[in-house]
Formats: C-alpha cells, structure tokens, sequence
C-alpha cells in the first residue's frame, strides 16, 4: 500500500512508524521546516527552548519502554512544581486543600473547606441514588469542590486560558485536566499529609529530541520525511487519493491509497478539491473553533531573578496566562541560573491580543511581569522571541453538531481518509495520546480497525497527567 501522511508531528511520525511496520510504503509532508509540530525545541538568545513546558505523560510502561529504545537514553522523571498566583498569593496547583488553607488563612478558608466537605460527603449520597453524570465543566467541577473553590480555583482561570466559561465547556474537560482530591485525600492534605505528585517524562536535549528520532527511524525503515512540504489540496479519484503540495523543490501530486491527516482537520476538508467533501461537512468545518497562544520568550539581564514555582498560573488581571522557565532544556544552562522566562498570551485569532504588534505584546508583558513581587524590576527581562501559534486548543465540544458531522463524514471516508492527532482529531490531547492516535490511524489505513478507535484515546475521561482515576476523583467527582 502507499500512504501518505500529512504532518511530521508526533501523530503524523507515529502513523509513518506503524505503516511502515505493516509493509506499506510512506511519504510523510510536513509544512515547516523542522519536525514536532507542537512538540518542538526551538532556539532564542542563543539558547534552545522547548515550545511550551513540554514533558511527557506516559502512563503506560511500554511506552516509555518503545521511547527510550527510541531515543537510545533514559528518560528522566521530572516533577515540575505548579503555582497558581491570584490576589497577591501565591497557592499550589492542582489545589492542595492544606496549601490553601495556610495561604488564604483559616478566617477565609473555612468557608470554601466546609463547602466542599458539604459536597464530596453530597456527591457520595447522590451517586448511590444514580443522580445523572454532569455534561458541563462548570456543574462537574461545582459537584467536586463546592462552589467557593470553584469560583476561587477553577472560573476565572479556566476562563482566561480557553476564552470560555466553564459553563460552555464539556464535564470530560474538567475530568481530565482537573486534579479533584477525593474525600479522604482532602482530608488527609487538610491533616498535613503529602502526597508525591506522579513523575511525567523528559528527554535529555529538549522535547523536540522524541519527534527528531521518530522521523530518522521513519527514514531507516524506508519512509520518506519532506519538510518545507506543504499538503494544498486533495482528492478522492477512483479508490484512490490524489494528493497536491508545494515542496521547496516545486509543485508534488502523489496518487496514495491512503492518507492520513495529522494537520488541522478544518483546513484539511477545506482543502479537498471541488465535490471531494460534501458543503454540510465544509461547512461545520468550518465552524471547528481553536484558541491561540502568543509565547513572549525573554531573556534576564542583570540580577536574574527565579519564579516561585517551575510553572505560574495566573487568572488576573496580567496579560499573560502562564509563565514558566525554560531551565536546562535542548541547550540551555542544565540547573543553572535561569535566563530568562516565558510568558503565554491566551487569545482568540482576530481578538485584540492577537491582532496586536509584537512591540506592544512584548510591552504589555514587561509591564506586568515588572508588577510581580518575585520577578520585580529587579530581573530586567528583555523580549527575544515571540512565537504565535494560530491553533493550539482545540475547542469545539466533541458532542457539537460541526465535529459529529466531520467525524460522520470522516467515518465513511476511511480506510482512504483518515485523520488523528491533536488537531486532526479536534481533541485537547497531550503527546502521549498523539502517538497513540497517529499508530491507530495507520492500522485503520489498513483496514484493520474502525476510525471511531482513534477518538476514544481522547476521550477516556481519566486524569490526563499521570495520576490515573484513583487518586484524582474516578467518575470524574
Ligand atoms: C504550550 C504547549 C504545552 C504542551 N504541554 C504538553 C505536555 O506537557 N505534555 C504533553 O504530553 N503534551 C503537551 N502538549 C501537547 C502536545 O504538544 C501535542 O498534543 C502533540 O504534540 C500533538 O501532536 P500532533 O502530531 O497531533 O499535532 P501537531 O504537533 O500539531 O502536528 C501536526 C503537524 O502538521 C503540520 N501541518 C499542518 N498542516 C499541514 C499541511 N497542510 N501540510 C503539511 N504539514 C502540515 C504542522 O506543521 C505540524 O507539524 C503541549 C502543547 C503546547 C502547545
């Protein structure tokens, strides 16, 4: 068989990995000019940063076990401290009911505590009587923490970063990305006790160092990787798929028998030549929404000054929803003196933030990080780089009437279409799930499983970041 695949990300790379392993031949084409999509290293004031604080949550040992013959090194489990920095203070996260009571003080914590013993002690009678699951974020996240802690925690900082209220957002959201403590665990932080945060994964040299060593066993195994090879249109011609790019060595049209798409799934329909994709379908791709982030690298100057945490959360009145320290990644000062932090703008295309000049973006987060008692003006940052990516959150629910429509066409499209990955699958997953989804869409390539397998990866309503269902709330409380 023949496939093309489209994207060198990590879907794209494990789609190309699978298909060669099952005896077709591949042609991987990637637009940039450097594989890892979002999972990528990239280089500012001389120094290589990763895109994002990148590290690996990989749950299951045979992963780790396929990625570290992979890389040829062990992977190093990494535990980054969270912080959550609202009115002044500076609060752990995910929320630790003991750390909240100590910072907020027990006048103002009492209130929120006693509200959300009220409500894991409610939820247990309500769940033996069969009360219905939540369909939204805000009625999950109410149900598991009580309304205080909701307001405090979880409203204004989900608010900020997806550009929606909880309340327009799907409960499986909140049960995968938020850390709930159960009953006895919350009892047992508001006693004192520490729990040791489940170790993710990261590889010696950067995050991009897993995407370089897919694509060069890609190209051992016989596949070819095009970078600076854009897919600009397709179609379907007599069971087969004929595919269009521009490549820097001119124009490519590849007949395949499959493709399969690791890029955004909206321009990739969009893209199909005239009668290839039904207008319905076009249309509700075109619907597909994505929130986009700007990332302001800056370099320290003078007195270089730490964060308090390895991640900041910040649901303020800051321009920036997050900031962390690219330390001792691809390049840089390994445990040294860091220089310099970035700052993650979270905002919509065409809205104010996004149409704004980078001069005045990078202002804008001067200003506020010069506010910020432990940066100061003492850490005299300076803008080097600034990075905009237009897609980064998938948005639209996966019960929305424009992603069942895709998915239906899709569905019938397979074997010869196929799409996965991130945004091929218009699901908020991280690069343990994209590898997964993109050797699942190389198997139904050929037939051997129904497309619908690769979007229960991202459905799994289970904790995304390691700590499995146990420890963080099970059904999603
Ligand atoms: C800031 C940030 C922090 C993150 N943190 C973590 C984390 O800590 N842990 C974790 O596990 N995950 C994390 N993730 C998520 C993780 O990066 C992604 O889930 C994963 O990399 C997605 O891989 P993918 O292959 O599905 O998509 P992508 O990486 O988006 O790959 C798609 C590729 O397709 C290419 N493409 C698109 N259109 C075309 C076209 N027309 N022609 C050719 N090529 C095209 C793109 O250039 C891209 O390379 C984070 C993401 C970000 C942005």
């Amino acid at each position: 068989m023949r496939i093309g695949v489209v994207g060198a990300g990590l879907a794209g790379l494990g789609a190309a990995r699978r298909a060669l392993e099952l005896g077709s031949r591949v042609e991987v084409f990637e637009e940039q000019e450097t594989v890892g999509g979002l999972a990528s290293s990239l280089r500012a004031a001389g120094l290589a940063f990763d895109l994002g604080p990148h590290t690996l949550y990989a749950r299951e040992p045979e992963v780790l076990r396929d990625l570290e013959d992979l890389l040829g090194t062990v992977l190093r489990p990494v535990r980054p401290t969270r912080g959550i920095w609202r009115d002044g203070r500076l609060y752990r996260f995910p929320f630790h009911l003991g750390d909240f009571a100590r910072v907020a003080g027990p006048l103002r914590a009492a209130p929120p505590l006693l509200a959300y013993l009220a409500a894991r002690a409610g939820g247990r009678v309500a769940d033996r009587i069969g009360r219905a699951d939540p369909v939204d974020l805000e009625t999950w996240a109410v149900r598991s923490l009580g309304r205080p802690l909701y307001a405090f925690f979880v409203l204004d900082h989900v608010t900020k970063n997806i550009g929606l209220p909880p309340s327009r957002l799907p409960a499986l959201w909140g049960r995968q990305r938020i850390a709930v403590p159960r009953l006895g665990t919350g009892l047992a932080q508001l006693a004192g006790r520490e729990e040791e945060a489940p170790a993710s994964r990261y590889p010696e040299g950067g995050i991009g160092r897993i995407a370089a060593a897919l694509a060069d066993r890609v190209t051992q195994d016989g596949g070819l990787v095009r970078t600076g090879a854009r897919l600009v249109s397709w179609a379907r011609a007599a069971g087969h798929v004929v595919l269009r790019a521009d490549t820097r060595d001119g124009p490519v049209v590849r007949t395949v028998d499959s493709v399969v798409n690791t890029g955004p799934v909206d321009a990739f329909l969009l893209g199909a030549d005239t009668g290839t994709v039904p207008e319905p379908v076009r249309a509700a791709a075109a619907r597909l929404r994505h929130r986009a982030t700007v990332f302001v690298y800056t370099s320290t100057r003078g007195v270089p000054a730490d964060l308090p945490r390895d991640l900041l959360y910040f649901p303020g009145k800051q321009v920036f929803s997050r900031a962390y320290t690219p330390r001792g990644y691809a390049g840089g000062p390994a445990g040294g003196a860091p220089a310099g932090h970035c700052f993650e703008i979270h905002c919509d295309p065409g809205d104010e933030l996004w149409d704004a000049p980078d001069g005045e973006l990078g202002a804008r987060v001067l200003r506020d990080a010069a506010r910020l008692p432990f940066l100061g003006a003492r850490a005299r940052l300076r803008v080097e780089r600034i990075v905009r990516i237009r897609r980064h959150y998938p948005l639209s629910d996966p019960g929305s009437a424009e992603l069942r429509a895709v998915e239906h066409h899709l569905d019938r499209a397979a074997p010869h279409v196929v799409s996965a990955g991130r945004l091929g699958s218009h699901r908020y997953v991280n690069m343990d799930s994209a590898l997964r989804m993109g050797a699942l869409a190389a198997e139904v390539a050929h037939g051997r499983r129904p497309p619908g397998e690769i979007r229960r990866v991202a459905d799994d309503p289970a904790f995304v970041e390691g700590g499995g269902r146990g420890r963080c709330g099970g059904r999603g409380r």
